[in-house]
């Protein structure tokens, strides 16, 4: 453009043209985010922020990583897509890393699908092959949106204008096992649970429960499946959280932080029994397992490995701990979590003034709950960073009493 007509369009005016533009499920966006790199990312007034969210715990690289541009460009030049009468090298590549990393027996297998929820379908429909119906899920649980996963999910307000859903689903208590071995008998065919209870607000279950619930499935046949799609890929500081706790499930699922930003999804199943519920035919997706976003999973999981994250998301999540800790400041709780997925508890305040007064201040945060805020940012961020927002906080605590609602 020329002759003084040049003008870029703000980002007022493109929050105004996506609401004209979508279906409302997400309410307003807070920002309109033009670029990143590393833990940064800079909306399209140019105002930079500190990305401590990372996509919900999906950027496990950050954003523009030098591994993940190279592998996702070298990709595209050579294959994007083939279906599923075909596999690739970096399809059979990405299964066979996931299951090293899983400590999977022999005779596990992978099933690659596009999303969490995805993988909770898959999960669902595992079960079923068990020839039973029943599922026990959790008080407060996040299994994802689609009319199955739906069923698992706790929340009133994301299940009840959808219902009827699949039927014989029960929610108990987490952490409570006597509550776990009234609802679970020979006729349930599996038990789900997330490690930490990602969306009910940063919870995790302590060790004696998976226990419990390993025990308990055992002894009635039932499948214990986790739910690692927030907690695997070395969030928590293990690559899959139940690593922790010494409990081997039957499967898994994952997505979020697999292919770095580039969806993918997978049902991972342990040994050659639960591998086999599954039949020729009886599931499918047509761009499940794509070379480029296997590729990008590829890359995602040797870079964690090569670069040491796995065990700096463990020391960084302490370093957290304790350094809001030093803080003494009476409107913060205790930070709970394991690893790069922390909440904050607040005291007096709401999370969505918080998260308001973050951005103010140059920082994302995520309102996980009322009282709370999440942080699941890029497993390459480093103690200065983390260090830069927890020192900014208390004067983003005074923001957001000065313009609370
Ligand atoms: C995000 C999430 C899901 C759903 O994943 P989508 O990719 O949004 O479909 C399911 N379970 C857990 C624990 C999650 O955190």
């Amino acid at each position: 453009m020329s002759g003084g007509q040049e003008r870029t369009t703000s980002q007022a005016e493109w929050l105004e043209r996506y609401g004209a533009s979508h279906i409302g499920v997400f309410g307003a966006p807070g920002l309109v985010i033009s670029r990143g790199e590393g833990c940064w990312v800079w909306d399209v007034d140019g105002r930079r922020y500190l990305d401590l969210v990372s996509g919900i715990a999906v950027n496990a690289l950050g954003h523009s990583h030098p591994e993940l541009v190279a592998a996702i460009s070298k990709q595209a030049g050579e294959l994007v897509h083939v279906s599923n009468f075909f596999t690739t090298t970096a399809q059979v590549g990405a299964a066979e890393r996931i299951l090293a990393l899983a400590d999977a027996p022999a005779g596990s297998g992978v099933f690659f699908t596009n999303s969490g929820t995805e993988s909770v379908e898959a999960a669902i429909k595992l079960s079923r092959r068990t020839g039973r119906s029943r599922i026990v899920a959790l008080e407060g649980a996040f299994h994802g949106r689609s009319t199955g996963a739906l069923a698992l999910t706790h929340k009133a307000a994301y299940r009840e204008p959808f219902e009827p859903l699949i039927p014989h689903v029960v929610h108990v208590p987490p952490g409570d096992v006597a509550a776990l071995r009234a609802a679970v008998d020979e006729r349930t065919a599996m038990v789900l649970l997330e490690p930490v209870q990602g969306e009910a607000g940063v919870l995790p279950l302590d060790g004696d429960y998976l226990r419990a619930a390993r025990e308990v499935t055992r002894e009635v046949g039932a499948l214990l499946v986790l739910d690692e799609i927030q907690t695997g890929i070395g969030r928590t500081g293990a690559w899959f959280a139940h690593q922790h706790h010494g409990v081997v499930p039957d499967a898994m699922t994952l997505a979020k932080g697999l292919g770095g930003g580039v969806p993918i999804g997978a049902l991972v199943t342990f040994g050659p029994e639960t591998t086999a519920l599954l039949a020729p035919g009886q599931h499918g997706s047509t761009f499940g397992g794509n070379p480029l976003a296997c590729s990008a999973a590829l890359t995602v999981l040797d870079t964690i490995e090569s670069e040491g994250l796995v065990t700096r998301a463990g020391e960084l999540g302490e370093h957290l701990v304790a350094a809001v800790a030093a803080l003494e400041d009476p409107r913060l709780g205790p930070v709970r979590g394991l690893g790069l997925l922390r909440a904050i508890p607040l005291r007096g305040l709401a999370s969505t003034d918080v998260v308001a007064a973050a951005r103010r201040a140059g920082f994302i945060v995520n309102p996980v709950a009322p009282d709370a805020i999440r942080l699941a940012p890029p497993l390459v961020i480093t103690a200065a960073e983390l260090d830069g927002f927890v020192t900014a906080l208390p004067s983003i605590l005074d923001d957001a009493t000065r313009s609370s609602s």
